[in-house]
C-alpha cells in the first residue's frame, strides 16, 4: 500500500523533472529563434557560435543554465560577456512549462499552452530587440493550436470550448486590426496577428479568461508605459513595443482570469 503511495509520489514528481528539463531545453533552443530569426538565418545550421570570437560552442558548453554559471558567463574561447539573458530565458521556459503542467496536467491542452509559453518568451525578446513580431513564428500558432484544440475538443466531446475559442481570436483580431487602422503609430499589424492567436487560446479557457488577459496587457503595458516614460527610461514616442504586454496580459488571463472574472461579476450579485 505504502509502496504504491511512494511509486505514485515518484511518479507525479518524475513528471515535473521532466518537464521541467524539457522546459530548459527549449529555451535553450529559443534562444537560437531569438538571435537568428530576426536575422533571417536558419535555425537549423550552422551549429551555435560566440558572436565575438566565432568558436562554435562545444556540446558540454551548451547545457543549459549550467554551462553559462560554470563559464562565468564568458566564452571558453575569448572570454567576451555572454549576456546573462540566455541563462534567464532558459530558466523563464523552463519554470513556466512546470506552471503550465501544474494548471493543466499532462494532455493536448498542456502541449498547446507550453508552446504558447515557449513562442511567448521568443516574441517578447524579438519585440524588445527589433520592434517585430515575425510572422514565421506567429501564422503557424494558428495551425498548431487549431489541430491541438480540435484533437482535444473530440477527445472530451465538447466543442463549445472551440466555438468560444474561434470568436476569441476574432474578435481580438478585429479589435487589434481597428486600432491599427485608427491610431497607426501606436499598434502593427504583428500586433494584430498575434491578437488572433492570444483571443485562441484565451477564448478557449473561456469569457473570463478571455476579458480579463485582453485588459490585463493595456494596464500592464500602460502602467509600465508611464514609469518608463516618467523615470526616462524611455524617451522617444513609440520607443516600448506592445507585444510584450499582449504576452504577459495574456498570460495573467491564462493563470488568473477565471478568479479574477469570478470576484469582479460576484460583487454585483
Ligand atoms: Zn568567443
Amino acid at each position: 500500500m505504502t509502496g504504491d503511495v511512494l511509486a505514485e509520489v515518484g511518479q507525479w514528481w518524475g513528471t515535473y523533472v521532466l518537464v521541467a528539463l524539457l522546459g530548459l531545453v527549449v529555451g535553450s533552443f529559443l534562444n537560437v529563434v531569438v538571435w537568428r530569426v530576426p536575422r533571417d538565418e536558419s535555425i537549423r545550421f550552422p551549429p551555435s557560435a560566440c558572436p565575438s570570437c566565432g568558436h562554435q560552442i562545444r556540446s558540454r558548453d551548451n547545457i543549459p543554465v549550467l554551462s553559462w554559471l560554470i563559464l562565468g558567463g564568458k566564452c571558453r574561447d575569448c572570454k567576451a560577456r555572454i549576456s546573462a539573458r540566455y541563462p534567464l530565458i532558459e530558466l523563464l521556459t523552463g519554470v513556466l512549462f512546470v506552471l503550465v503542467l501544474w494548471q493543466f496536467g499532462l494532455g493536448l491542452e498542456f502541449v498547446a499552452f507550453a508552446y504558447l509559453a515557449a513562442i511567448g518568451v521568443a516574441l517578447t525578446a524579438i519585440d524588445l530587440d527589433v520592434h517585430r513580431l515575425p510572422n514565421v513564428i506567429v501564422l503557424p500558432a494558428y495551425v498548431v493550436l487549431a489541430v491541438l484544440l480540435i484533437a482535444q475538443s473530440a477527445v472530451t466531446g465538447d466543442w463549445w470550448p472551440l466555438a468560444r475559442a474561434a470568436i476569441g481570436g476574432a474578435s481580438l483580431f478585429a479589435f487589434y486590426f481597428l486600432a491599427a487602422i485608427l491610431y497607426p503609430g501606436g499598434m502593427g499589424f504583428g500586433d494584430v496577428k498575434l491578437a488572433g492567436v492570444l483571443g485562441i487560446a484565451l477564448g478557449w479557457l473561456g469569457w473570463g479568461p478571455l476579458v480579463v488577459g485582453s485588459f490585463a496587457a493595456f494596464l500592464v503595458g500602460g502602467v509600465v508605459g508611464v514609469i518608463l516614460l516618467a523615470t526616462g527610461r524611455v524617451k522617444r514616442k513609440g520607443g516600448i513595443p506592445f507585444g510584450p504586454w499582449m504576452i504577459v496580459g495574456a498570460a495573467i488571463g491564462v493563470a488568473w482570469g477565471q478568479s479574477l472574472w469570478n470576484a469582479y461579476t460576484g460583487m454585483f450579485t
